[in-house]
């Protein structure tokens, strides 16, 4: 199946999305996002340097996210198609991520961008929380939702969290970045055709509609 890539403002769900994805296509989910916050909790000089970053909202240098990805894509389970999310995030790692996928013989895929507006993306923000066993995400501003035992992970019974950066002062830094640096990336897929939207505004189960429209549509399962 065709690779897929989703970009979106922060909060937009992506990660609820992406693991939709999962379940139906039983392909892996990279998310550089998880990638850093586990190595965030590292006790060294990459760990420190990772975790100050996260929790200010700024992003992560260049460097390390390629070679975190090239490894990633490297895995045997990514050769059957795989959903990325949160790479790439600027317009030269657009750029670097294309070079990336030649080396390995990828292609792009889908490219999904996700819309939504920024009272919506404010709102979610510090309502969502995170299990930290199976990362399922909760919304406890949302009774579509929220878990049914606060603090409690429905799925697995793990301990929910909220992230570092899931405050309204984070938030700002990384929907300006998202703005200034993510958004130009949207004409750069477009350009190459593989551009798709949907409407992020709508409930869990349609955007996920729309999401999985495109993906059979174009491995051409209907
Ligand atoms: P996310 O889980 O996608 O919202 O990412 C959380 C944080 O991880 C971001 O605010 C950045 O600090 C960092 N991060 C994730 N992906 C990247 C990337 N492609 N480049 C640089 N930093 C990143």
């Amino acid at each position: 199946m065709k690779n897929i890539m989703f970009i979106a403002p922060p909060a937009a769900g992506k990660g609820t999305q992406a693991e939709l994805v999962v379940e139906k296509y039983n392909i892996p989910h990279i998310s550089t996002g998880d990638i850093l916050r586990d190595i965030s909790k590292e006790d060294s000089e990459i760990g420190h340097y990772i975790f100050e970053t996260l929790s200010s909202g700024k992003l992560v240098k260049d460097e390390i996210t390629y070679q975190l990805i090239e490894e990633r894509l490297r895995n045997d389970d990514c050769k059957n198609g795989f959903i990325i999310d949160g790479f790439p995030r600027t317009l030269t790692q657009a750029i670097e991520y294309d070079k990336i996928l030649e080396k390995l013989g990828y292609e792009i895929g889908n490219v999904i961008y996700i819309n939504m507006n920024e009272k919506t993306l404010e709102k979610r923000i510090t309502g969502r929380r995170v299990c930290e066993d199976c990362k399922t995400i909760y919304n406890i501003n949302d009774s579509n939702s929220s878990p049914q035992i606060e603090s409690i992970c429905d799925k697995c019974g793990g301990k929910l969290y909220q992230r570092n950066d899931d405050n309204l002062v984070s938030f700002q830094t990384r929907y300006k970045m998202y703005r200034e640096k993510t958004e130009p990336i949207l004409e750069h897929y477009k350009n190459k055709k593989v551009l798709y939207e949907v409407n992020g505004e709508e409930t869990v189960e349609n955007v996920f509609k729309q999401i999985d429209e495109i993906i059979s549509k174009n491995n051409g399962d209907d």
